[in-house]
């Protein structure tokens, strides 16, 4: 075991604030730095499969994650021009005991941060950390407070990571992925079923849940650009624009884009997974770690399961070990999630009507005689239980 009790987590969104309730419960005194005022997050849906719901059900918040989420039931895929169905996946065929659950991001971020208060971390929002170096003793951060050394460092500061060019000098930069994503959250008008809807088309595909017991519905269009030209990688855009770009889609769609009044528009940048992640006394977690594109929807899980894993480890090894147990582990599965979640992003694109035809001909025989293919086909992500790999004695 890590001898030295104290772990510093540098960001507190899903995967910092999973770790810091991880490395408490296994006997760590944890702090946690956050440069935003408050627990917060964007308005947007998130789904967490039965992988990362098994870490938060392994929380103790299994009750708290049924409540402030529906359960998702399956996916709808639909052709686009008049919304007619193609298949449905269901979750129920995919039999797992935590199962699927649609959340809107800022109850899954407030859900952890109250648990890792009730844990005794100390958490310190309103901290900027502003620079990172390192010496042979160990990485020095720098913040309002000045020069301090965390005695071990958890860096979960995301897509942007301070930590990252430090820990993997030779990580390679980010390439636009060729697709924007906007993300909206409307008043629900479609009922309460946990169905995501997800309409393909030529270039781009929308996708749309119910969130907060149904009084929000989440929605994530998604289309083909040559180009990014914004200086960020996310801001605000006018509604307009999505709704022109979707302006061919039929079946609910006219109707959910009308009621949008604010939307952001993200641009998808494919990251390639840096080989080192951890250098002296700091380890990279979550989105710092391994961006992925959402089309699998696995960002947030596999935050999770890197938390729970880490903390483990941490509490089993001591820190060279620990760390390097971690990396050899999670960079197989975290690389093999982002090379699907990136393939699966062309499937529902498809441009020529005769492929697509084809295609969605095939997906409907398919959904027919063998229902529960396609979702065995991602069986190996769903089923990772990574508390019962490293159970809580
Ligand atoms: C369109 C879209 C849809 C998605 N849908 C899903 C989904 O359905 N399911 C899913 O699992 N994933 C989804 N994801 C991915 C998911 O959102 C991310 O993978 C996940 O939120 C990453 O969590 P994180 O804690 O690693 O990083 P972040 O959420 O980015 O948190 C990093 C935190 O660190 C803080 N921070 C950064 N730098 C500093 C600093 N210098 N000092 C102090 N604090 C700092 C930030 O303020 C932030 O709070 C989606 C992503 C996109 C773009």
């Amino acid at each position: 075991m890590v001898t030295d009790p104290q772990i510093t987590v540098l960001g507190g969104g899903i995967a910092g604030l999973a770790m810091s309730i991880a490395a408490s419960r296994r006997g760590f005194s944890v702090e946690l730095i956050e440069q935003a005022a408050e627990p917060g997050d964007v308005g947007a849906g998130i789904q967490i499969s039965p992988n990362g719901a098994a870490v938060l059900a392994g929380f103790g918040l299994q009750d708290q994650m049924l409540k402030r989420s529906v359960t998702g039931q399956g996916v709808q895929l639909r052709e686009f021009s008049a919304g007619h169905p193609v298949t449905r996946l269901n979750f129920s065929k995919y039999n797992h005991r935590y199962g699927f659950h649609f959340f809107h991001r800022a109850d899954l971020v407030a859900l952890l941060a109250g648990e890792a208060h009730r844990s005794g971390v100390n958490l310190r929002y309103g901290e900027r950390i502003t620079g990172v170096t390192s010496d042979k003793n160990g990485i020095v951060l720098t913040s309002h407070r000045g020069d301090f050394r965390p005695r071990t460092l958890v860096a979960a500061d995301g897509i942007h990571s301070i930590m990252r060019p430090l820990i993997d000098p030779a990580a390679r930069a980010p390439e636009f992925a060729r697709q924007v994503a906007w993300r909206a959250v409307i008043p629900n008008t479609l009922g309460n079923a946990g169905i995501a809807e997800l309409h393909m088309g030529p270039g781009r595909h929308l996708v749309h849940y119910p969130l907060r017991d149904g009084h929000y519905r989440n929605i994530v269009a998604v289309e083909e650009r040559a180009i990014w030209m914004a200086d960020g990688w996310d801001h605000p855009e006018d509604p307009e624009m999505l709704r022109q770009a979707f302006r061919d889609f039929g079946g609910s769609v006219p109707n959910l884009l009308k009621s949008i009044h604010h939307v952001n528009i993200w641009g998808l940048h494919k990251y390639p997974v840096p080989d080192r992640w951890h250098r002296e006394n700091a380890v990279l977690i979550g989105d710092a770690a391994h961006p992925t594109l959402p089309f699998l929807a696995q960002g947030a899980n596999m935050g999770l399961e890197d938390a729970w894993t880490l903390a483990a480890l941490l509490s089993a090894h001591e820190l060279s070990v620990a760390f390097q147990k971690f990396s050899e582990e999670r960079q197989s599965r975290c690389r093999a999630i982002v090379d699907a979640a990136t393939k699966n992003g062309g499937y529902y694109h498809i441009k020529d009507p005769v492929l697509r035809f084809f295609a969605h001909s095939g997906l409907k025989t398919l959904g027919r005689m063998a229902p529960d293919m396609a979702m065995k086909r991602f069986g190996w992500v769903y089923s990772h239980d990574v508390t019962r790999r490293y159970p809580m004695l």
